[in-house]
């Protein structure tokens, strides 16, 4: 028999068990019972798992991150309130270290510090660093400028720190795309026969914007196959320039028109030639996203004045223009040349007895009255070795030397003379030798 069983025994024995004994039986029992308590771990109210000890968390905490360190390479933070409340789980709800490193990386929101680029507000695109979005915004500034100095975004744009998921973070040609919108380019693919106005119509858009988004597009030169952008939209910011420029403009010249009457009516002489002026101009080009929206001039210097190109104006109604008109509107019976073996001076135009004959240029009447197989005839001297004759009249309305403008009335038509019916005989003569009027006639 045992020590152990001796005392037991005795203490059994005795009737008067001492209370000391008593309470270390209590406490005895008291360790059995809470040795198997543990603790739930609880993310943001919800349980995750059970631990034996609250140090375990902490340990998972961080070999978690350690984990998404060496994944990622970012240092992360996680803002959830993590709790701990006693229970009493069953044995094989108790996890183990590396269950419980999962258990966090699936609850835990582990957030990064990383820099949000803000335009006029509006949150565009997340990036790692507050340096990696000052480089980006940079680029993008020199990229719209065409590279072009002292540019900067018309748009408030900011950049601010802020802790945000792993995966919002967006690499550089993608948060680059944000601000540019370049992804949002739509394009179109052409195809065996197509035009430019198919592309346009069928794309609600106009020839001259395809022309405009695709300046190296030739419409004759396309190809099925070829990549026709279709719209492009404003990328998120604006970049402005100002750039001042120096450079010569011309300076043009007044046109002065001067009456003339020793010209026939609207003929034009040029008196003077007008000369261009030229200056200097300083001016400030504002561009936004490389096309110029303004130019301010700053100052502006006469370098040369321009000449004033002097005009003289026709105003002589009476002088040829050198342009022949039809005298009447008749049907062109006979033609200028042979007919019937003879010679035809002119051309006949039939009309009624009585129709207005009409000066075909300005001039001056030399000759009215009866002439042969002519009948009442007129004849016109336009002055510059032309002379017009009007034949087989039955009236005669101007007399010899009055000074006629082109379209006036000289008389009206008949059927004098030789004739086989009542028509207009018109002759032009140069220098005497008679012409093919119709070579001359503009109606
Ligand atoms: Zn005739």
């Amino acid at each position: 028999m045992g020590t152990w069983d001796k005392v037991m025994s005795k203490m059994l024995k005795d009737k008067r068990l001492p209370p000391i004994i008593l309470a270390l039986f209590a406490f005895l029992m008291f360790l059995g019972y809470f040795s198997g308590f543990a603790y739930a771990v609880v993310v943001d109210g919800e349980t995750i798992g059970y631990v034996k000890q609250e140090t375990q968390a902490e340990k998972a905490i961080a070999e978690a991150k350690k984990y998404i360190k060496s994944k990622y390479g970012l240092e992360v933070s996680t803002s959830n309130e993590v709790e701990f409340k006693r229970a009493r789980p069953k044995a094989d709800e108790i996890l183990g270290q590396e269950e419980l490193k999962r258990a966090f990386l699936k609850s835990l929101d582990f957030k990064v510090a990383a820099a949000v680029i803000y335009v006029d507000g509006k949150k565009i695109a997340v990036v790692e660093s507050r340096s990696a979005a000052e480089k980006l915004l940079d680029d993008i500034k020199s990229q719209l400028s065409g590279g072009a100095g002292n540019a900067y975004f018309k748009e408030k744009v900011e950049i601010k720190d802020a802790d945000v998921n792993v995966g919002e973070i967006s690499s550089e040609s993608a948060a680059a795309s944000m601000l540019l919108k370049s992804d949002q380019m739509t394009t179109y693919i052409v195809k065996q026969g197509d035009t430019l106005w198919d592309i346009a119509s069928a794309n609600n858009t106009t020839v001259d914007r395809l022309m405009a988004l695709n300046p190296d597009v030739k419409e004759k030169a396309m190809q099925p196959g070829d990549t026709i952008i279709l719209d492009k939209p404003k990328p998120a910011v604006t970049v402005v320039t100002k750039e001042v420029a120096e450079y010569e403009m011309p300076i043009p010249f007044d046109v002065e028109n001067v009456e003339d009457n020793s010209l026939p009516i609207r003929v034009t002489r040029v008196k003077q030639q007008g000369v261009e002026g030229k200056k200097q101009v300083k001016a400030e080009i504002v561009k936004e996203n490389g096309v110029e929206v303004a130019r301010n001039i700053l100052e502006e210097k006469i370098i040369s004045q321009p000449v004033k190109k002097i005009v003289r104006v026709g105003t002589n109604r009476t002088l040829a223009s050198g342009v022949f008109s039809y005298p009447v509107a008749g049907v062109l019976t006979s033609r200028f040349g042979q007919r019937w073996g003879r010679e035809h001076t002119g051309v006949d135009l039939a009309v009624p007895i009585g129709t207005k004959v009409k000066a075909s240029d300005g001039g001056k009447v030399i000759f009215t009255g009866r002439s042969g197989g002519y009948g009442l005839l007129v004849k016109i001297d336009h002055g510059n070795g032309y002379v017009t004759y009007y034949g087989h009249l039955s009236k005669i309305l101007v007399k010899d030397g009055d000074r006629v403008a082109k379209g006036d009335v000289i008389a009206l038509s008949g059927n004098t003379g030789n004739t086989t019916g009542p028509h207009l005989h018109f002759e032009v003569r140069k220098n005497g030798v008679p012409q093919n009027p119709l070579t001359y006639l503009n109606k």
